[in-house]
């Protein structure tokens, strides 16, 4: 936002003021020393010098500048100068006194606090924030500064053979004029705008800080007469002061400027590089000339730059460290950050014993966003995004951009059970309302959201991530805007051997929720992945060994998969079938058969599948086995799967009470079942083992994809 005054183009108040001011500057210097002229003279120069002071407050009355307390201050400071501007003449060209210190020395020493805190109070209205860089930047330019004034001003200064009054006077001068340029150099390098008023400023002050300098060089050296170049020096210092306060610029010289990080520039690196060098180069020359001197005092210098330049490096790096962390577009995390922080939080929970969830959250059809609306608007829809998800989020968790139009969250502590909870959460915070763009284009966005929990889903980084991608890709599949809680824990690399293949991977996790689908058309209650857990229990307990206890798992998981080819009608019905009917659903196992063979090692888990209807008296299909023709996965399988349909309200087929379906397995042992799988199986039960069916979760996908 600009805030300059209207005026800004017309007001020319401060040029005017600056030429009748050098004007008068030239004519100083013509004005003759003697007789009359010298009246002239005093009266020339503490009108430029007085000027100064009476146009910054002319500049606070035009331009209300805010804060005006700055600017006060310094109106105060140039009034206090002019006075001992007016005093010094005074006395040195009417009364010819020029013992030193004079009357004026306490007004131009005491202009000091308010320049000062003048200059303090613009720093900080310009930079609220941490400048670090800044102070370290102009800590190595003033401690430079402090070295040499030491060497060549303040130094000479305190040897000198003279009354303490007078030792005191000549080193407040130097040592006050490192305070402001301490000040100077923070203002100067430091952020905050840059208008003409401000360049008239560090114009002042600079001028005015070589000026002394040269004095008090002059003074040492004993060529300092009273007239010469330092006035104009000085004048000019003092008519830019005035100009700055004119400049209809001046009331914004308070204001934090545009965040421009030039802190890293290469000028200034190698500005300070030089500044840095001063120190030890000063002590090669004084070596080499033979003038070594305050070898402490450098030694010192050295010391204070090496920390100051270590100290600015460690800032760098940390300013860039933030960088690399954050995104440019949205302010959120990076994926790199999110990536590092996953493994980190994941081991904090193990450690801990504790949950963490994941969300990867995408924008739907963003694609679509940019076409109509144009690139700049989607962009906006990204920074209005990830604003909505950051108010959605907790402090603590860490959200980051994790693609182009996706975002993924991380939620220290989250539990299995509140995942659909806090992704609805996210997902409404962005559809709650429609995004504006470009002040006055609504667009209604929505996300979908996958996500995962550490421990159910996985117990690593790779694991939760992609069980949240699978999941978002479930719900996109689903018909976006809504969210899908990752599969529970059956990863298939673990369930099956030698399958590596991330196609093999996606085509079983394809047939999982093949299983899903069936099973959420025949009941409202789980079925294949209770049975793919009770199955896996049993087959521990009869002593499988891994290899098949796993192969039961999957088997038990995916045995009913076939029945995505059998009518719905005849699945669903609830009268008696008829006799094709009953041929249609008797298909499914070699329907499952069929679709589990054709993935990469899953040959064996299909031949389970097949048999999961045969019966161990051999009157059960497909083939009539009986005994141990089939296989002891089928065995322990049919079982399972007997006693999830038992205790299941099923088409035409009401749930049987636990004892009835016990009754059931007893009966049916050594007949449909194998007798030694229906003993170890009650015996779970009795052991409470067998847990009770969970209800399928709405959240989880309704339609194939
Ligand atoms: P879906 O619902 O399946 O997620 O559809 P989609 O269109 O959102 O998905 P797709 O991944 O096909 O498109 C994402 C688009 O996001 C493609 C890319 O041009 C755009 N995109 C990526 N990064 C940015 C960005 O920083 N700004 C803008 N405006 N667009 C971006
Ligand atoms: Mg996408
Ligand atoms: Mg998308």
């Amino acid at each position: 936002m600009d805030v300059r005054s209207p005026r800004v183009g017309t007001d020319r108040a401060w040029l005017v003021y600056l030429a009748v001011g050098f004007t008068l500057v030239g004519a100083y210097y013509l004005i003759p020393t003697a007789g009359l002229g010298r009246v002239v003279r005093i009266v020339v120069y503490c009108l430029v010098s007085a000027s100064a002071s009476v146009a910054v407050f002319v500049g606070i009355r035009r331009h209300r500048p805010r804060p005006r307390l700055p600017w006060l201050l310094l109106g105060l400071s140039q009034l206090v100068y002019s006075t001992a501007d007016a005093s010094f003449y005074i006395a040195h060209y009417l009364f010819r006194f020029t013992a030193f210190p004079s009357v004026a020395d306490p007004f131009y020493l005491g202009h000091y606090p308010f320049v000062v805190g003048g200059l303090v109070l613009f720093i900080r209205r310009r930079s609220p924030g941490r400048d670090l860089p800044g102070v370290l930047d102009a800590a190595v330019l003033a401690v430079v500064a402090g070295m040499l004034s030491w060497l060549y001003l303040i130094g000479p200064q305190a040897r000198q053979d003279a009354p303490l009054l007078i030792k005191v006077t000549s080193m407040g001068y130097p040592m006050l004029d490192l305070a402001l340029l301490a000040v100077s150099l923070r203002l100067i390098l430091g952020p905050g705008r840059r208008p003409a008023s401000f360049f008239l400023l560090s114009g002042n002050l600079v001028a005015f800080l070589a000026a002394d300098t040269n004095y008090v060089m002059q003074q040492l050296g004993g060529t300092y007469h009273a007239g010469n170049v330092l006035d104009a020096i000085w004048l000019s210092g003092n008519l830019a002061l005035g100009a700055a306060a004119l400049h209809p610029t001046m009331a914004g010289l308070g204001e934090r400027g545009q965040v421009r990080d030039k802190s890293g520039g290469p000028v200034r690196i190698l500005a300070l590089c030089a500044a840095a060098l001063v120190a030890p180069a000063t002590l090669f020359l004084q070596d080499a000339s033979g003038t070594l001197r305050d070898i402490s005092v450098i030694a010192a210098a050295c010391a204070l730059l090496f920390v100051l330049t270590i100290a600015r490096l460690a800032v760098l790096v940390s300013d860039q460290r933030r960088l690399a962390i954050t995104d440019g577009l949205t302010g959120l995390h990076t994926r790199r950050f999110f990536e590092a922080q996953l493994p980190l939080e994941v081991a904090r929970a193990r450690r801990g014993d504790t949950s963490l969830a994941v969300f990867i959250i995408d924008v739907d059809h963003f694609k679509s966003i940019n076409d109509r609306y144009g690139h700049p608007a989607g962009d906006q829809v990204l920074i209005e995004v990830a604003a909505r998800l950051r108010a959605a989020a907790r402090a603590g968790d860490v959200l980051a951009r994790y693609g182009g139009e996706e975002f993924a969250l991380l939620v220290p502590g989250a539990h299995y059970e509140e995942l659909a909870r806090i992704a609805e959460r996210l997902r409404h915070q962005v559809a709650s309302s429609p995004i504006t763009v470009e002040g006055d284009t609504w667009i209604s966005v929505t996300v979908s959201v996958g996500t995962a929990s550490y421990p159910q889903h996985g117990d690593g980084p790779q694991a939760l991530v992609a069980t949240a991608d699978r999941a978002l890709y479930a719900a996109k599949a689903a018909g976006r805007d809504r969210v899908v809680v990752g599969e529970p824990p059956q990863p298939p690399a673990e369930l099956v051997d030698a399958v590596t293949d991330t196609a093999d991977l996606a085509l079983i996790d394809y047939l999982h929720r093949l299983a899903d689908e069936v099973d959420a058309m025949l009941s409202t209650v789980e079925h294949s992945r209770a049975i793919s857990r009770w199955a896996g229990t049993l087959a521990v307990e009869l002593g499988l060994d891994p290899a098949t206890v796993r192969r039961v798992e999957l088997a038990g998981r995916l045995h009913d998969i076939g029945k995505i080819v059998v009518p719905k009608s005849v699945l669903t019905k609830t009268t008696p079938l008829t006799e094709d009917e009953w041929r249609l659903l008797r298909q499914h196992s070699e329907h499952g058969f069929r679709l589990t063979r054709v993935v990469p090692g899953l040959a064996g888990v299909a031949h389970v599948i097949r048999q999961h209807h045969e019966r161990y008296d051999g009157a059960g299909y497909p083939d009539g086995l009986s005994g141990s023709e089939i296989s002891v996965e089928a065995r322990v399988l049919a079982v399972c799967d007997a006693w999830a349909s038992m205790r299941s309200d099923r088409p035409g087929q009401p749930a049987l009470s636990e004892e009835e379906a016990c009754a059931r397995l007893r009966l049916r042992r050594g007949t449909y079942f194998d007798p030694d799988a229906v003993d170890a199986f009650l015996d779970l039960k009795r052991r409470g083992l067998v847990g009770d069916l969970r209800r399928i979760r709405p959240e989880e996908p309704a339609t194939l994809p």
